[in-house]
């Protein structure tokens, strides 16, 4: 077995925490307990363990966002009907690591005294089987990382290890990134997957479950980890950090919530940065924001304001100011994607359908309000697409200032609401970089200049090939 290798080190050591705790709590590791008690001192001591570990779940009624998975596989178990292989697949974070070792403790679990005789969807993580999984030392469960073991080799040493009849009730194996497998690998384990021994599981797991034969894929019982909401994992890393004793405001919950895109130990791993880096055990929005390169929605509202309204001298001063202070070209441009997003639901009246849709007394309403009169479908498509444009041309830039500008000018190019085909010179002369409209003289004139629709579309249509991709608008035929 030397050449399957274990996918994490050994974790902390397991308490004996009664099941029957209070099961209302967040779904976090009611097993480490030893370490939660103990986690201020953790937080000083070199075995410091990552949130992210300490609070993986344990039971299928932990694991969060997963209620379609959680209801097939727990009746799965209880009935008994289970296949000789499961497979789990979803983008990474959401889970699928975990959920193949509380499956493993499913399938194997005995009971406090020895009293089931059967798999259970509700292990006690108590028995020596449960301790053992934990803890990655039962030797009937193996988990084997199939990107750094992908050959036929490798296969063929696992099943000749599985053959013998093993201690607990199942021989478990656990293959994550199923998919890196090479074609002599996967056909080697066809064979064994088809008629496997009674006693030997199979758990798969995989990002990319495209990749798979679908002879493999037949042969298994799927199942889909979809990614965590926004409200979920806000919720979730909130009940984290009042178990560490610290309080996380809300909004800046929501802001790490979203950075985590779905992703549960992208949220914790975040949260675990925002803790180490917050004064008195208090994390506000504003510690998140620097964490995270972020800008205040204000600020991000006035700077899309200037853009759509061509006022270029305060664009692109704010800009270079927000970048000064720390401020991510791509997080401004993520920003206005969000913005131009919501305006695009309002426009054809389905922001009911948006997961993070605004609050009804959102400050910056009256701004959505606005643009929602100034900007038509076409117009916000256009300014989607030269923003995904500016995103990859961020990182091919040498330069993220200049790139920022040169990407804000394609913008006010493409805003809908004044004339800009004179690009406006920007006089170093203008001692005020705060957002005052219409300030600047130049900025004026270009204010003053309305010219109907068709015409700014033909401008940007010209100045940027990119528009031969956009989706075709009414107002660019001739
Ligand atoms: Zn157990």
């Amino acid at each position: 077995m030397s050449s399957v290798s274990l996918l994490h080190p050994p974790q902390g050591t397991m308490t004996s925490s009664p099941p029957t705790q209070n099961q209302t709590d967040p779904p976090e590791e009611r097993n480490a307990g030893n370490l939660n008690k103990n986690s201020d001192q953790d937080h000083t001591n070199s075995s410091y363990v990552a949130l992210a570990r300490r609070y993986r779940p344990q039971t299928l009624d932990d694991l969060i966002g997963q209620p379609a998975l959680v209801s097939t596989l727990s009746y799965a178990l209880k009935s008994g009907r289970l296949a000789h292989a499961f497979l789990l697949s979803g983008v990474r974070g959401t889970g699928k690591t975990s959920t193949a070792r509380i499956l493993a403790k499913c399938l194997n679990c005995t009971g406090e005294n020895q009293q089931n005789q059967s798999p259970t969807s509700s292990p006690c993580l108590t028995c020596n089987s449960c301790k053992d999984i934990h803890e990655k030392r039962l030797l009937d469960v193996l988990e084997m990382d199939a990107a750094s073991h992908n050959g036929v080799d490798h296969i063929r040493e696992l099943i000749d290890n599985i053959q013998y009849q093993p201690q607990s009730r199942f021989r478990i194996i656990i293959l994550d990134e199923v998919h890196m497998l090479s074609t002599a690998a996967f056909n080697a384990l066809l064979k064994t997957l088809e008629e496997p021994p009674a006693f030997v599981k199979f758990i798969f797991a995989t990002t990319n479950i495209e990749k798979l034969p679908p002879t493999i894929l037949s042969r298994c019982q799927r199942f889909d980890l979809h990614r965590v909401s926004q409200e979920e994992l806000a919720s979730h890393i909130s009940g984290v950090a009042q178990k560490e004793h610290y309080t996380l405001q809300p909004d800046a919950a929501q802001l790490l919530a979203r950075a985590a895109e779905g992703s549960v130990r992208d949220a914790l791993s975040l949260l675990d940065r925002a803790l180490t880096l917050s004064q008195n055990q208090a994390v506000s929005k504003e510690n998140v924001q620097l964490m995270l390169g972020l800008t205040g929605d204000a600020e991000i509202f006035n700077l899309f304001d200037h853009a759509l309204n061509a006022r270029t001298h305060d664009l692109l001063s704010n800009a270079r100011r927000l970048f000064m202070t720390g401020a991510q070209p791509q997080q401004i441009l993520k920003d206005f994607l969000r913005i131009i997003h919501h305006l695009t639901l309002l426009a054809v009246g389905t922001q009911s359908l948006e997961q993070n849709a605004p609050e009804q007394d959102d400050p910056h309403n009256d701004y959505y309000q606005k643009w929602n009169q100034q900007l038509d479908i076409p117009r916000l498509s256009r300014l989607w697409s030269i923003i995904i444009r500016g995103l990859e041309d961020l990182q091919k830039a040498p330069d993220a200032m200049e790139a920022l500008d040169m990407i804000l000018m394609r913008i006010v190019f493409a805003a809908p609401l004044t004339h800009t085909s004179t690009p406006a010179s920007t006089p170093a002369s203008n001692p005020s970089p705060e957002p005052h409209e219409g300030k600047n003289p130049q900025d004026q004139n270009l204010q003053k200049t309305h010219i109907p629709q068709d015409s700014i579309a033909k401008d940007v249509s010209q100045a940027f090939p990119l528009s031969t991709a956009l989706p075709p608008t009414t107002s660019e035929n001739p």
